[in-house]
């Protein structure tokens, strides 16, 4: 299981000291529970490869960055969307029109 450092605070005070136990371990502790209720917004970033090298680029895109989403990331997005109605795709990158499989995510 994988931990982290988290505070969660009430009232600008932590609720619970700082302790390695997971994030779910904390919200039940503290009482709290997080459930998503819809999807509004599937945001897919699909690599970092774009014909621009911006300083500004939040991701550190540019033409000499190669990492780009996998062939199994790229399925599961799709079987996401075609398994529930979200309204709003958000597709990013890099530039997301370089990937050949771009076209996949209009329907
Ligand atoms: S993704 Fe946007 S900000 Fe980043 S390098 Fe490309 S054009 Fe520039």
């Amino acid at each position: 299981m994988q931990t982290a450092a988290i505070q969660i605070t009430r009232n600008g005070k932590p609720a619970l000291p700082n302790s390695p136990i997971s994030f779910n371990e904390k919200l039940k502790l503290s009482g709290l529970e997080l459930s998503a209720e819809t999807i509004d917004t599937l945001q897919v970033n699909v690599g970092k490869l774009c014909n621009q090298a911006c300083k500004h680029c939040h991701v550190d895109a540019s033409p000499k960055r190669t990492e780009i989403m996998s062939h199994e990331t790229v399925e599961a997005c799709l079987n996401i969307l075609r398994k529930y109605k979200i309204p709003t795709l958000d597709i990013t990158g890099g530039a997301p029109v370089n990937d050949s499989r771009f076209s996949l995510f209009c329907y």
